[in-house]
């Protein structure tokens, strides 16, 4: 066999690793690695913008349970691929970046796309490295895929030179064994007995008990035994954003319709695989109780004792095996709360009421003649046209939401039966997303082989439409791949609020702004458009359109309706492009942010 060139070397070494795709951007010189890897039969997914592809990658590697992997050009390339890099150390998502890099012997000189990456990347990665020669490739390849997947996942960055990529091996190169190049799964730790046995200890003797199952046990593929902890125990539960689905969410013990009820008035509780930071008030007072007893379950030892955690209570250890220790520990005790202490379950049920019932109330509310749709009657619109398509307890539906409103009203808007269907913004609340989820979803549940009886899954987004034009132009990335994904575009013409539910109105403003005209209005604000401003209803549908999808503008109830139903059928990317209230007038609040108290001074718009 004649000796490999440093780019077929490093796709065998994927290859062999169990790679099945790649998401990038080509350019020289990584472009000989995406090509000897489509060779080997890899599919490689060629995005329009690095942030996408990089994106994409990471949440793949959460969907699959492996690391998603990402290769990019050097210099611009590594700087956009870093959004995904930042997005992946923030969700502890297992991300394997490779990029290309100039000449080793131009270093310093103003090469082409010349950047110090390992330097660069460094801090923001578990390992950050440059293989020195070809010897050296396999061994760095790997390391990197191990890294960024073992422990507490988070990415991982391997810098190729061009002459490195371009290097061909002497005679005598001796290509690795696949079987010596392959990793196996991470192992997985079990819980410290000791405190095992003091977790269930407080659990038995709690008054009101509280499971929060996060993101990090839908990760760990825990929802077997999480689900058996909450039918034993019959202790309510309370999912995270992306925690939704590991126990079903029409189980009568979901808390989520009681979320600061529960969070208030619990005074024990087991967090599996979630962090005690924004989304979770970091555990403290106002929202939680001051008192309660927080026994955090991580894989991680540094987060335990964070925020409100302490290390008495933590249990380092893997969610699957440390939950299978609790179930024994606590055996066939079941939670029963006896009055007058008991009262947990009935604060929460009427909470959840209360709730419930304003939803519903939103929902079922019909959209008045010549008004735009609410969010809520939109989505219900949404909802029940694709539930009577897809039954939710099948769970062919995979749903990605970004956005301000977008994705706050759609977490309890879409009831979930299975865990890793329903992916948003995440920890850190990154916009641009969508897209590269969607396309990432499609590779972890279509293009793999389907077990017989099994349908391949739709993937439907639910996109702020500021959310979206942050990465818009992957609709054509869809269109090329066929994945026949179902975008909705929430439009408000805005950033949280729209400038005018008129046209006249909002051209008018645009005047206003086109001629610099610094006259106040009666409020003692300048006129023309604020920050949040997006043009007046811009078609969105088009870019499906544009590229032999399906593309909806929709106003009314009907519209949507019929519009779901054929994009959810269609076996073209689809975009439909929904007319909603501009929302102007109200505060620009964000309920997970501000402990729920009004701040001074919130913008008002
Ligand atoms: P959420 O956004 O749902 O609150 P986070 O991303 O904040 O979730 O937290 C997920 C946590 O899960 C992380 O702290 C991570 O270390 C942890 N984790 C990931 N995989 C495992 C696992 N197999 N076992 C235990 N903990 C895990
Ligand atoms: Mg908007």
């Amino acid at each position: 066999m004649t000796p490999p060139t440093g780019a077929k070397l490093i796709a065998r070494t994927l290859r062999d690793l169990g790679v099945t795709v790649v998401f990038g951007i080509v350019g020289i010189p990584v472009v000989e690695i995406a090509e000897e890897a489509i060779n080997l039969g890899i599919r490689f997914i060629a995005f329009r913008n690095e942030q996408a592809c990089s994106y994409a990658a990471s949440i793949y590697g959460y969907m699959t349970g492996r690391p998603g992997v990402c290769l990019v050009v050097g210099g611009p390339g590594v700087l956009h691929a870093l959004a995904g890099i930042g997005n992946a150390s923030a969700n502890n998502l297992p991300l394997l970046v490779l990029a290309g890099s100039a000449e080793t012997s131009l270093v310093t000189k103003g090469a082409f796309q010349e950047l110090d990456a390992v330097s660069f990347l460094t801090p923001h990665t578990k390992f950050a490295v440059r293989p020195p020669s070809l010897e050296f490739v396999t061994g760095a390849v790997q390391n990197a895929y191990r890294t960024c997947w073992y422990g507490r996942p988070g990415s991982t960055f391997v810098d190729l030179p061009a002459d490195l990529i371009q290097s061909k091996a002497g005679a005598e190169f001796q290509l690795p064994k696949p079987e010596n190049v392959l990793v196996s799964p991470p192992p997985k730790a079990s819980g410290d007995p000791a405190h095992i046995l003091k977790a269930a200890q407080m659990l038995r003797t709690a008054k009101s008990p509280l499971v929060i199952i996060g993101k990090g046990a839908a990760y760990a593929r825990a929802e077997a035994k999480i689900n058996q902890l909450v039918e034993q125990s019959q202790i309510p539960f309370l999912p995270t954003p992306m925690g939704k689905g590991v126990v079903p969410d029409s189980h009568p013990l979901n808390a989520s319709s009681a979320r600061s009820a529960a969070l208030k008035n619990a005074d024990v509780v087991l967090v599996l695989g979630a962090r005690l930071n924004w989304i979770l008030h970091f555990g403290e007072a106002p929202k939680w109780s001051p008192s309660a007893k927080i026994i955090q379950v991580d894989i991680c030892a540094e987060e335990i004792g964070r925020n409100a955690g302490t290390a008495e209570l933590g249990i380092i250890g893997d969610i699957d095996l440390v939950v299978g220790q609790l179930l024994t520990s606590l055996s066939s005790w079941k939670y029963t709360p006896s009055p007058p202490e008991g009262r947990f379950p009935a604060i929460l049920a009427e909470s959840a009421k209360k709730n419930e019932d304003k939803a519903k109330k939103a929902e079922l509310l019909p959209t008045p003649r010549n008004s735009p749709l609410s969010y809520q009657r939109a989505y219900h619109i949404i909802k029940s046209a694709l539930n009577s398509l897809s039954p939710i307890e099948e769970g062919n539906i995979v749903y990605v939401s970004e956005g301000a409103n977008t994705m706050d009203i759609s977490r309890s808007a879409f009831p979930l039966h299975h865990p890793r269907q329903r992916l948003d913004a995440g920890t850190y609340a990154t916009m641009g997303v969508g897209l590269g989820y969607t396309i990432a979803a499609h590779e972890a549940y279509n293009t793999v082989p389907l077990s017989a009886g099994t349908k391949p899954k739709k993937i439907v987004a639910l996109e702020g439409d500021s959310a979206f034009g942050f990465s818009a132009m992957e609709i054509e990335t869809m269109a090329r791949y066929r994945i026949p994904a179902l975008i909705f575009v929430m439009n408000n013409s805005g950033i949280y609020h729209g400038d005018s539910s008129s046209e006249s109105a909002w051209r008018e403003l645009q005047n206003q702004t086109a001629a610099s005209d610094t006259k106040v209005d009666g409020n003692g604000r300048n006129k023309g458009l604020r920050s949040t401003s997006l043009l007046y209803e811009t078609r969105y549908e088009m870019l499906a359109s544009m590229c032999g999808g399906k593309g909806y503008f929709v106003r009314t109830e009907e519209e949507l309706e019929r519009a779901t139903r054929e994009g959810f059928q269609s076996d073209v990317v689809t975009v439909v492009n929904v007319v909603v209230e501009p929302g102007i007038g109200k505060e620009i609040g964000f309920a997970w942010q501000n402990q729920g108290v009004k701040k001074e001074g919130q913008a008002k718009l």
